[in-house]
């Protein structure tokens, strides 16, 4: 098979073609089979292999290996033989409008700012990287003329130029090249030497997404979808903004900025009930006796900084040795201790053992759960107390 001549170069749009069996070869992976011709692209240029069938059994992967296009399959064909190949459709057609998609935004990119494609990856989204700078202001304009030029509906062509015609053309490339080359060419948006599949009209391309635009090495890694992929996407994307657009009672287009004064009115709350709790500890606190061994406070849902707050104050404010604040959650209690001179390392291992609990800390604070009730805790604490 000449470069070019196969199938899926001359119509991009065949799904099921026959063909002849020309070899199958057993490898590790299956069974390589070359054919007399194929409308299966083999991986190359960015873009991942077609998959399908071939008389009804799996093509996993097609590579193009020493001029000759090789499928895998997991079964033995024979050779001699006329069979169906049948391509997964869906999966080209969307690799097509991602890969159309791509050469107009990097035709785009080249027109506005002479910058070059020199990198490109197909997966999950595409990812492109140039080699210049490019600002979100940037990435929408080229957004916006890409869809443009989507619904202007433009032919994609294709050039065969000799090598002096080449040697004239100002397309794009990632690398020197000979041979027959194939550019093409999208109307004065792009010309680029590709032997990928593409639309034959850009209106197929159905939408073009930019999704990021990171600064990369001296330029920038952009990463896009198209076609039928970036309409879902789009769709998820209004789905959760209708959501919390319902949640927050805002306008779909005004639901960052309740977002904001959701966030705004979360940080006052904090602050209302870290003034609360100084209320209620300062409240708490006039009912020790100061200067004693040991001061403990049974809690209910109080948080572990209130909890180590509280517990300081117990020790610096009420002049207590060690100050012990519990703090009931489910049917355990949150524990911390804290003391200004007796080791705490020397109990909490005790402690944890009674009382079924664990946690840690150093000689002045400790700190974790217990799994057993308020009892056994002052039971256990009144001999602590003997030991300070
Ligand atoms: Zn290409």
């Amino acid at each position: 098979m000449k470069e070019f001549e196969a199938i899926y170069d001359k119509d991009p749009y065949v799904k099921t073609f026959e063909a002849t069996v020309l070899s199958c070869e057993k490898t590790k992976k299956g069974y390589e089979v070359e054919l007399s011709d194929t409308a299966f692209y083999p991986e190359g240029g960015g873009q991942p292999y077609d998959q399908g069938t071939i008389n009804g059994l799996f093509v996993e992967e097609v590579h193009k290996r020493d001029g000759r296009i090789l499928h895998l399959l997991h079964e033995p064909i024979e050779t001699g033989i006329t069979v169906t190949g049948q391509i997964d459709w869906e999966r080209r057609f969307d690799f097509m409008q991602q890969h159309s998609g791509e050469h107009m935004v990097s035709g785009i990119i080249h027109g506005m700012f002479g910058y070059e494609n020199v990198g490109f990856h197909m997966g999950k989204v595409i990812q492109i990287d140039f080699d210049g700078p490019l600002t979100w202001d940037d990435v929408e304009i080229i957004e916006r003329k890409a869809n443009k030029a989507i619904t202007d509906n433009i032919r994609v062509e294709y050039l065969y130029p000799d090598a002096d015609e080449l040697e004239q053309m100002p397309y794009r490339s990632k690398k020197e090249l000979s041979g027959k080359v194939r550019v093409v060419r999208i109307q004065d948006i792009d010309l680029c030497a590709c032997c990928g599949t593409h639309v034959a009209y850009t209106g197929e391309i159905g939408m073009v997404k930019i999704l990021s635009c990171i600064k990369h090495k001296e330029g920038v890694r952009l990463e896009m979808i198209a076609g039928q992929k970036a309409f879902l996407y789009m769709q998820e994307i209004f789905t959760q903004n209708h959501a919390i657009s319902v949640a927050l009672s805002a306008k779909m287009n005004e639901t960052f900025a309740a977002v904001n004064g959701l966030q705004k009115a979360l940080v006052e709350k904090d602050r209302m009930i870290s003034v609360l709790n100084e209320k209620y500890m300062n409240y708490k606190l006039d009912m020790f006796m100061e200067s004693q061994k040991l001061l403990m406070s049974f809690e209910e849902e109080m948080d572990r900084n209130a909890m180590r707050k509280f517990a300081n104050a117990l020790v610096h404010d009420k002049y207590a040795h060690v100050g012990a604040v519990f703090s009931s959650h489910e049917n355990e209690y949150q524990y911390v201790l804290v003391s200004d001179g007796f080791d705490l390392r020397k109990i909490v291992k005790l402690l944890n053992q009674a009382l079924n609990g664990r946690g840690g800390g150093n000689s002045e604070m400790i700190q974790g759960s217990f799994h057993c009730s308020q009892d056994a805790i002052e039971k256990m604490m009144y001999e602590v107390e003997k030991m300070i």
